[in-house]
């Protein structure tokens, strides 16, 4: 059933893992299976055997061709470095090409101890893993890069938690699991051959563009400060789609920052219901470091401890390739700028670009924040408002009036785009989702599936979220912010 591995991370030299066999667990059952997924990947499902599948996804079989290794990193977490974090409960299996020529990384999350665990139980449990599957399958329908779910088995272990909890594992795919941190860990073991390496390998897996030899005229250091530019054009993009999605992360740590630009490690993150730049989720953020309007800052802060792992790869001149970082580093913020205009230009139904368009997008998030709306229903809503007010957009709006002030300066603006009202409301029902995960309705399959082992909410919602920008007839609820007796204020990273 498995595609043939084509095995790359198990081939660097052995400090960069420590080959691992996932721990076998009591009574693996499969749950959750992504087959359209699996198909791109390559699986023969002609032979797909539901109780097998639970054997391999579970770790208790590995599959012919897989070396498992838990994967070598470092990281800053909440700012602080610790020069020795790695996988403490994922067990890469080693990479397939899909079906379009692509690596992809296959890793289980929640594979059991392994010698990074830190006195940790190297387990997941079944809330933290349906949650990662729920909400990187929706943001992959949303057209955001990220990490993909592929399976979610149960173990039949218990898991002692905030409450206990039934464990389980998660199949997660990725471009890559390189993250800032992998360099951060052998940057302060000063083992500059290993940047390199890695430094190579994530030009030709995520930026091939950059290989071949340099120009001539151009020193090797060039290709690798091109690398940082890449990673940095990456991550402004990734944040901004985040921002216009109210997508708030939640730890963004250096080791949870992907060199390949895709949205990676699930925790405690949540998208925001009513508009309040500030909000914080994660229960362990007590200083709202990680908050929606502090992410764009906080990916440049990673950026600049990529860039310092890379600084004997740019010069040897120490002062000379310091200076070079530098200026990549505060590209990014006009960059990032750019790319949240782009964003959020596309959200007001704008295609053409004019000088006042980023003040009229701060407004509308002013009115938001003013009138506390819900983030998702307020964009949405817009497309009912491209020809006259619309009730339903200016009841998510209480006791406010800069919307009525702002949709007359909004439909002036529209007059100028050359698009017809019925193109203008389409474009902004192709960009503005109906349907996000929104926390109460992740936290009610959680408890219908942990407490009740019921997955037929699980199944309800992931189907709903395939389709997020399509109203789905008899989903209404889907769509509506959480009612006040249910409404998340404090997630966890389920750990
Ligand atoms: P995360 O917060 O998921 O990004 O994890 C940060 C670090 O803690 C990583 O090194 C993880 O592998 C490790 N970790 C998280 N949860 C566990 C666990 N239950 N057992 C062992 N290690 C863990
Ligand atoms: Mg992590």
């Amino acid at each position: 059933m498995f595609p043939e591995f084509s095995l790359r991370y198990a081939r660097l030299p052995e400090r960069f893992y420590l080959r691992f066999a996932p721990v076998p667990v009591p009574e693996p059952r499969l749950v959750a299976f992504n087959r359209p997924l699996a198909e791109t990947l390559g699986f023969d499902l002609d032979a797909f055997d539901e109780s097998r599948a639970a054997q391999w996804f579970s770790g208790n079989c590995v599959p012919e061709g897989a070396e498992p290794l838990a994967q070598a990193y470092a990281g800053h977490q909440f700012g602080h470095f610790n020069p020795r974090l790695g996988d403490g409960r994922a067990v890469l299996l080693g990479e397939v090409v899909d079906r379009e020529g692509r690596l992809r990384e296959l890793q289980l999350k929640g594979a059991g101890m392994t010698p990074f665990s830190r006195g940790a139980d190297g387990r997941a449990p079944l809330g933290a893993v349906l949650r990662e599957y729920l909400v990187s399958e929706a943001m992959h329908r949303l057209g955001v890069p990220t990490t993909r779910a592929l399976a979610a088995v149960t173990t039949g272990e218990r898991l002692f938690r905030r409450v206990p909890e039934p464990g389980a594992v998660l199949t997660r795919v990725a471009a890559s699991h390189l993250r800032v941190g992998t360099f951060q860990y052998f940057a302060a073991r000063d083992d500059l051959e290993a940047v390199t390496t890695l430094a190579d390998m994530a030009i030709e897996r995520h930026y091939p563009e950059l290989q071949g030899p340099a120009p001539a005229g151009h020193q090797e250091g060039e290709r690798y400060l091109a690398l940082l530019e890449a990673v940095a054009e990456r991550q402004a993009a990734l944040v901004a789609q985040w921002m216009g999605l109210g997508f708030i992360h939640g730890v963004m740590n250096t080791d949870n920052c992907a060199i390949s630009g895709e949205t990676i490690d699930y925790g405690p993150c949540a998208f925001m219901e009513a508009y309040d730049p500030a909000t914080v989720f994660s229960s362990i953020d007590e200083g709202g470091r990680y908050a929606y309007r502090n992410q764009p800052w906080i990916a440049q802060w990673n950026l600049a401890r990529l860039a310092e792992t890379l600084l004997p790869l740019f010069d040897d001149d120490q002062e000379s390739a310091i200076a070079k970082a530098t200026r990549v580093i505060e590209a990014y913020a006009p960059r990032y700028e750019d790319e949240w205009l782009a964003v959020f230009r596309n959200k007001l139904g704008l295609t053409r670009e004019e000088e006042g368009d980023r003040a009229l997008a701060e407004a509308f998030l002013e009115a938001m924040a003013a009138g506390r709306a819900d983030f998702t229903l307020a964009f949405r809503g817009l497309a009912e408002a491209v020809e006259e007010d619309a009730p339903a957009l200016l009841d998510l709006f209480d006791g406010d009036t800069s919307l009525r002030a702002w949709l007359p300066r909004w439909r002036a603006r529209l007059a100028r785009e050359e698009a017809s009202p019925a193109e203008i409301a389409a474009r902004i029902r192709a960009v503005n989702p109906l349907y996000i995960p929104r926390n109460h309705q992740v936290e009610r399959v959680i408890a219908a599936a942990a407490e009740h082992d019921d997955f037929v909410p699980f199944e309800a919602l992931r189907e709903v979220l395939s389709e997020p920008f399509t109203a789905q007839p008899g989903r209404e609820a889907y769509a509506e912010p959480a009612p006040a007796g249910e409404r998340v204020l404090r997630t966890f990273c389920g750990t």
